[in-house]
């Protein structure tokens, strides 16, 4: 038997270092929101908030989570309302392990459906 539950990966991802890549490291220390299209034709608005570092590279800039407000540096790709959630978020909503936290049958079972 086929197990088809999904896990964490399975949620495509963006991550804050796509998001700087693409706009450039000078043009994201001004900006603090940002519209992010994503795959099934939403435009998401997702706030950036900044943590003062403590080791003298200037400030962290986290993604906020439109879900939870939380701060992350990856969001989820997610089939709802939000469109984009931090891991802790679908966590919570989805009740999804990751792959690792799976028995090694059912990584493989995964691994070979995700190429079909
Ligand atoms: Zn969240």
């Amino acid at each position: 038997m086929i197990d088809h539950r999904p896990v964490m990966e399975d949620f495509g991802t963006i991550s804050y270092r796509e998001i700087r890549r693409d706009i450039g490291r000078r043009a994201i220390k001004h900006t603090t929101s940002l519209t992010l299209a994503i795959p099934d034709g939403r435009s998401i608005d997702v706030g950036l908030t900044r943590v003062r570092g403590n080791i003298g590279n200037g400030d962290l800039i986290y993604l906020v989570c439109p879900c939870c407000g939380g701060r992350c540096w990856t969001l989820r790709l997610t089939p709802d309302e939000h469109g984009l959630m931090c891991k802790k978020c679908v966590q919570r909503e989805y009740r999804v392990p990751y792959r690792s936290q799976t028995p090694l049958g059912y990584r493989r079972v995964a691994a070979i459906d995700s190429h079909n």
